[in-house]
């Protein structure tokens, strides 16, 4: 390998999560076999979804569905819609999915979907036509027993409403188990859309416990603005941290004595965009940089690196982006002591909250926002203390220590099964 293959190697995130999986599975015993089995997804479709577009012309897309293990049951995960989606990406995605449940406890594999494609520059009625093609085009694969889609980066409760009605007509049959993150009126779980964050915000929660750092003083920079980033400025902010970092991806605002968080959530649009506003701005690369207690990327892989990770300021790092530091990275900051909490934990809050959604859709009974959101956190902080422990027990990084969590229960339903 020369170097600049040496150097897209380390930003493969499918090709990085393999290698963390074995280490895992090795760790925990298992034979080669096992890891065979678990380093692609059993499922990978690839469609081409042509589109009637505004103009008149027709538009072909290309999606993909990956179902990554469907051993401990169905497999679950988002869809996103993103000019950067690719193949690899979605595998990489599915892996994790597996790994979040397993990680949560919850009675499924994992599975992802995308779509290459950008919905900022779509209609309203493009993406409701884009939404529900992909549905046609996969809907032999999925259903509220074998697949079950959800909210991704780009995707929101209206997108997964016209898939829902999509499939529901396809199957002549109302079946709301078929997604998450439903709307309300169509199925959806009270707590669902702020999941994500207040998942990630328990984390924090523990994390800061650990290093004995009071919430109340803390100063927090989160990177992206998206549906996890600006509801976790808001519980941070309401939580009394200050605030001092936020981004998108046009650029990032930074302020010592805290950002106007309020001002800020009421002026970004549905895609989190709001820098665009201000002239003072600096990049997301210099935002990682300034100084905080607490960084939480929530925006895109491959962030924090090799080049910029003794650069970090902050004790602790928690993840709520997917995939936003690669091993290297990861090394470097488990190195410095710095407190990592892995993105197949920390933002396993929104994986769980469909998981409830789900529940109550089967039992056509459903619960208070109360209600779901204690169950979350008796969730999150069981799963940060089963990781934490492990990583002290067995003297690994917290993000090996949740893959071995993650995988255990997934390899274990494989073997009774008899597949290895
Ligand atoms: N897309 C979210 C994730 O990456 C949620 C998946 C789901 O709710 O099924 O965890």
């Amino acid at each position: 390998m020369d170097e600049k293959e040496k150097q897209l190697d380390k930003l493969d995130v499918f090709a990085s999560t393999q290698k963390v999986i074995k280490k895992a599975l090795d760790k925990l015993g298992y034979p080669n076999e096992m890891y065979e089995l678990m380093k692609e997804p059993i499922r990978m479709l690839t469609v081409r979804i042509p589109v009637r577009m505004d103009d008149g012309s027709t538009k072909i897309f290309t999606g993909f569905r990956a179902q990554h293990n469907d051993a401990v049951g169905p497999t679950k995960g988002g869809v996103r819609f993103h000019p950067n989606v690719t193949e690899k990406e979605v595998k990489a995605l599915s892996i994790w999915m597996s790994l979040k449940a397993g990680i949560v406890d919850l009675p499924y594999g994992g599975g992802k979907g995308g779509i290459i494609c950008d919905p900022r520059q779509m209609s309203f009625r493009e993406l409701e036509r884009l939404s529900r093609g992909y549905v046609r085009a996969i809907s032999q694969i999925v259903g509220p027993t074998k697949d079950i889609p959800a909210p991704d980066a780009f995707t929101n409760s209206q997108i997964m409403a016209w898939m829902l009605d999509e499939y529901s007509r396809i199957r002549e049959f109302d079946s709301p188990g078929f997604i998450t993150g439903k709307p309300i009126v169509l199925g959806g779980s009270h707590g669902r859309e702020s999941a994500t964050a207040n998942g990630v915000t328990i984390c924090i929660k523990e994390a800061a416990k650990k290093k004995g750092l009071n919430l109340e003083d803390a100063r927090v920079i989160i990177q992206g603005f998206g549906n996890a980033g600006s509801f976790l400025a808001k519980f941070l902010h309401d939580a009394g941290a200050l605030v001092v970092g936020i981004s998108d991806a046009y650029g990032a605002l930074y302020d010592p004595e805290g950002l106007d968080i309020e001002y800020l959530l009421d002026r970004r649009d549905s895609f989190g965009t709001v820098t665009k506003l201000f002239k003072e701005t600096m990049t997301n690369e210099e935002l990682l940089e300034q100084e905080c207690d607490i960084l939480v990327p929530a925006a895109s892989e491959n962030q924090i690196t090799e080049d910029n990770a003794h650069q970090i300021k902050a004790s602790i790092v928690v993840e709520a982006a997917n995939g936003p530091t690669t091993i290297e990275g990861t090394n470097i900051l488990t190195e410095r002591d710095i407190l990592l909490v892995p993105d197949v934990l920390a933002s396993a809050g929104g994986v769980t909250v469909s998981y409830f959604e789900w529940v109550q859709n089967n039992q056509g009974y459903y619960w208070t926002e109360a209600e779901v959101e204690r169950k979350l956190e008796a969730v999150m902080i069981q799963a940060f203390d089963s990781t934490y422990h492990l990583a002290r027990s067995r003297k690994v990084d917290m993000r090996l220590a949740a893959y071995m969590v993650g995988v255990r229960k997934m390899a274990e339903a494989s073997r009774f099964r008899g597949w290895i």
